[in-house]
C-alpha cells in the first residue's frame, strides 16, 4: 500500500472577465466548488491507477462531503479526521483565456499533528511505501518516522518552499521534483548541472525530475534514463504532475522497472493535460492501457 500524508482542500473557482483589482467588487459569471489539494490529486491518481492507498489528512467537519468522494475513489480514510479549523482552500479566479490567480489557505492540513502521524504509521506494514508534498504539517516528523520505520519513502516538494532545503533528505528514497523545483532546489538551470547537484548532493535519491511537454528524466544510482513526452493538444496542464506522481509510484511501488513505470506515467500525465480541471482529468487505467496500445 501507500501511505499519503497530503493536502485536502476545497477549490472555490470563479470565471472573471478579468482578475480583481484593488478595491474592486467584481461579479463572477460561473462558479464550481471542487475537490482539490495535490494530496488528494495524488491519493486519487494511485486509486485510479490500481495502488491500494491509505490516505492520511484533514478537513473541516462541514466538508465531510469531500471524505467521502474519497472513499468513492477506493481510498482509504480511516486517517482523515475532521476538525473544527477550516479546511484547506484556494479561490481560484479564472480568465476567459484560461490565466488563473489563486489564493492558497493552508487550514485543517496545517493541524495533523505528532500523533495522527504516529498513529498512521503504526498501521503500516513493512512493504508500505509512505508519499508527501509539502501541503501539510509534520512532514519532517512524517520523513523521520518512515525511515525509521524502514518503510519507501517519496516526496513531493511542491509547493516549493525554503524550508524544503532543510528537511531530512537522508530519509528519501525517491524525489518527485518539476523543472521548477529542481531549479529552486539545486539552484541551476541548465538539466545536466541540475543531475550533477543531485547526484552529489542527494547520492542516496532516486530523482525523477519532471520537464511538462519535454517528458522525464531519471536519475538511478548506475544510469539516466530520459524518457519523452506524449504528444497531445494540451487543454489544461492542471494535475499533470499529481497525475504523473500517482501513476509512477503505483508501478514503481508494485515492482515494476522503472522505464515501465515511466512510459505508464507520461501515458496518464499526457491524458489529463487533455482534459480540463484536477481531480476529474485523471486518468483510469483502463484509458491509460488503451492509449499505450495505440
Ligand atoms: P507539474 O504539473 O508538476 O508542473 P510537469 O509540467 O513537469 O509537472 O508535467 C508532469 C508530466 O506530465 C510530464 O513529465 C509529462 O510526462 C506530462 N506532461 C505535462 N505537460 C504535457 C504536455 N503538454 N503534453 C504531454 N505531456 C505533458
Amino acid at each position: 500500500a501507500v501511505i499519503n500524508f497530503g493536502s485536502i482542500n476545497v477549490d472555490h473557482v470563479y470565471q472573471v472577465d478579468h482578475f480583481v483589482q484593488p478595491g474592486e467588487t467584481l461579479a463572477s459569471s460561473d462558479y464550481q466548488r471542487l475537490l482539490g489539494g495535490k494530496g488528494a490529486n495524488q491519493s486519487i491518481a494511485l486509486a485510479r491507477a490500481g495502488s491500494e492507498v491509505w490516505h492520511v489528512g484533514k478537513v473541516n467537519e462541514a466538508d465531510a462531503t469531500f471524505k467521502q468522494t474519497l472513499i468513492r475513489e477506493n481510498i482509504n480514510c480511516k486517517h482523515v479526521s475532521c476538525t473544527e479549523t477550516a479546511s484547506g482552500h484556494a479561490i481560484i479566479q479564472v480568465t476567459p483565456s484560461g490565466e488563473n490567480a489563486i489564493v492558497l489557505f493552508g487550514g485543517a492540513n496545517h493541524e495533523l499533528t505528532s500523533k495522527d502521524i504516529m498513529y498512521a504509521l503504526d498501521a503500516a506494514k513493512s512493504s508500505d511505501w509512505v508519499l508527501t508534498q509539502n501541503e501539510t504539517s509534520g512532514i519532517d516528523q512524517v520523513l523521520l518516522q518512515a525511515k525509521e520505520k524502514g518503510l519507501k519513502v517519496a516526496f513531493n516538494p511542491a509547493p516549493m518552499t525554503e524550508s524544503v532545503k532543510h528537511l531530512p533528505h537522508h530519509c528519501i528514497d525517491l524525489l518527485i521534483v518539476n523543472e521548477v523545483e529542481a531549479e529552486e532546489i539545486s539552484g541551476h538551470e541548465n538539466l545536466d548541472k541540475i543531475e550533477a547537484y543531485f547526484r552529489q548532493e542527494w547520492p542516496h535519491a532516486e530523482v525523477l525530475i519532471t520537464l511538462g511537454k519535454a517528458g522525464v528524466r531519471m536519475l538511478k544510482k548506475d544510469k539516466t534514463i530520459d524518457v519523452p513526452a506524449f504528444e497531445v493538444t494540451a487543454v489544461d496542464t492542471t494535475a499533470a504532475g499529481d497525475t504523473f506522481i500517482g501513476y509512477f509510484l503505483s508501478a514503481y511501488a508494485d515492482h515494476s522497472d522503472s522505464k515501465s513505470a515511466l512510459l505508464k506515467a507520461c501515458a496518464a500525465s499526457a491524458l489529463a493535460v487533455t482534459k480540463a480541471g484536477a481531480a476529474q482529468s485523471i486518468p483510469t487505467k483502463e484509458e491509460v492501457s488503451r492509449f499505450l496500445a495505440k
